[in-house]
């Protein structure tokens, strides 16, 4: 039997040397996977169950040392993965874990502080707020909103309209039928009745057919998943103004661009938007999980999720709690890691990195437009291609599967007024021309082959 003055815990919990080394291992293994991951194939080719099959089935009795996991990361995890952070990743929307981003996400587990009031940590809130006011300054949003980190797109609209519902609850929410899925999943939560709305000729929800007078929330999309096609957030936001519903601008992916001067042409109306979001975990080169929220009115946020518990007291001088404007209590702190990339990039390396992509997308949908047998199938506001090749379904689905297979890029497709489309995404910091060049070339050997 153990005596009570015995300890309990490891004593070598912290063993500073053994710490030096494995850090500096694992270092060394994110330069080598940066370095070598071009070479891999895109997409991983495993079978259901081949990762699991290779490890075991119960868990150590005794602590192993850290280099036995780097090496399970290079001959049971790394074939196993879709390299999401690869030049050639042309799937959904593509996305950077950046060095700068990479990196803070080590020091924000150091200090692993829960930034749940400010008290809690005071520097992890009081860099959030700077941190969104920052980005606000860089996109061109009103000054003195109320800006917040979530972890995704899909808490933040969840967020914005349990926000909504309590200034006017029991309407419906409507959406563009191209909106993300998030938007209705959040409304299936909050027990609101979900609307599709149509669209016109470029994918653009119709300001018209909404009734705004049975809404509770109208969310556009800046951006949408299928053909980043852009809503018309002015016209509906005079009928959101007129009936009091409330707006929730979904910017997940294209808010992003709103760094580049030339594409704030996609920020008209949001100006006069209730809440905003856009992620830069797609397309500002930080790594998932980031999604920055907005709103001109925090105190409906705050009727939607504050609590007083006797164990959590509000924190002095008026200082901000953030976790009264969210679902969740517990708060990562996400803003380091968003720090670390705008201070990284700053507003010059944003916006060539994002104009390259613009710039690469308008070349691809060039060539596409050029080649007999193929055709550009929506506009092309920003770094998304949707394209096909003549014929079936089935033979476009064959086409992206025999380039997915080859590895050389992973790519996805959606379906468009009934018919499948190919989409080519670029968001990848390291995507260059010849990375599209050689999909290019792929795919159109795919398509001579079928
Ligand atoms: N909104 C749009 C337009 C999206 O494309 C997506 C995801 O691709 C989302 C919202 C959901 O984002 P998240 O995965 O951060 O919840």
């Amino acid at each position: 039997m153990t005596r009570s003055d015995e300890p309990l815990a490891r004593d070598d919990a912290f063993d500073a040397t053994a710490f030096h080394d494995d850090a500096l291992a694992a270092v060394a293994w994110v330069e080598r996977y940066l370095a070598r991951v071009p070479e891999l194939p895109v997409l991983s080719p495993l079978r259901p169950g081949a990762v699991r099959a290779q490890l075991p089935a119960a868990p150590p009795e005794r602590g192993e040392p850290f280099s036995a996991l780097l090496a399970d990361l290079d001959t049971i995890v790394v074939p196993g993965l879709t390299h999401w952070n690869h030049p050639r990743f042309f799937a959904y929307f593509a996305i950077t874990g950046s060095a700068p981003g990479i990196l803070a996400e080590l020091l924000i587990a150091a200090m692993n502080v829960n930034g749940m009031t400010w008290r809690t940590s005071p520097a992890a809130t009081e860099l959030e707020e700077l941190v969104l006011d920052w980005l606000a300054q860089l996109f061109g949003l009103p000054a003195g909103w109320h800006g917040h980190i979530e972890d995704t797109a899909s808490t933040s609209t969840l967020a914005a309209l349990a926000a909504a519902r309590t200034l006017r609850p029991g309407g419906a929410v409507y959406a563009s039928e191209h909106a993300n899925f998030s938007v209705e999943k959040a409304a299936r939560l909050l027990g609101l009745e979900y609307r599709t709305v149509p669209v016109d000729g470029e994918f653009r929800m119709r300001a018209d057919l909404v009734d705004y007078d049975a809404a509770t929330a109208v969310v556009p999309t800046v951006g949408t998943t299928a053909t980043t096609s852009v809503d018309p957030v002015a016209a509906l936001a005079d009928g959101c103004e007129r009936s009091g519903a409330w707006l929730h601008v979904d910017a997940a992916y294209a808010g992003s661009a709103w760094v580049c001067p030339e594409l704030r042409w996609s920020l008209a109306g949001c100006e006069r938007a209730d809440s905003v979001v856009v992620n830069p975990h797609k397309w500002l080169f930080t790594p998932i999980d980031c999604s920055t929220l907005w709103t001109r009115r925090p105190e409906a946020l705050a009727a939607a999720f504050s609590a007083r518990p006797d164990y959590l007291r509000p924190s002095e001088g008026g200082a901000l709690d953030l976790k009264d404007y969210g679902p969740a209590l517990g708060r990562r702190f996400r803003a380091l890691k968003l720090w670390a990339v705008i201070r990284g990039f700053g507003r010059e390396g944003l916006q060539a990195a994002i104009r390259e992509h613009v710039r690469l997308a308008a070349l691809f949908a060039v060539w596409v437009a050029a080649e007999p047998g193929w055709e550009v199938c929506a506009p092309v506001p920003f770094s998304v291609v949707c394209f096909r090749h003549d014929g079936s379904d089935e033979e476009n689905e064959a086409i992206v599967e025999r380039v997915n297979a080859s590895g050389v890029a992973f790519l996805a497709g959606t379906k468009l007024n009934g018919c499948f489309v190919i989409r080519l995404a670029i968001g990848h910091e390291r995507t260059t021309v010849e990375d599209v060049r050689v999909t290019w070339e792929a795919l159109r050997e795919a398509a001579a082959a079928g």
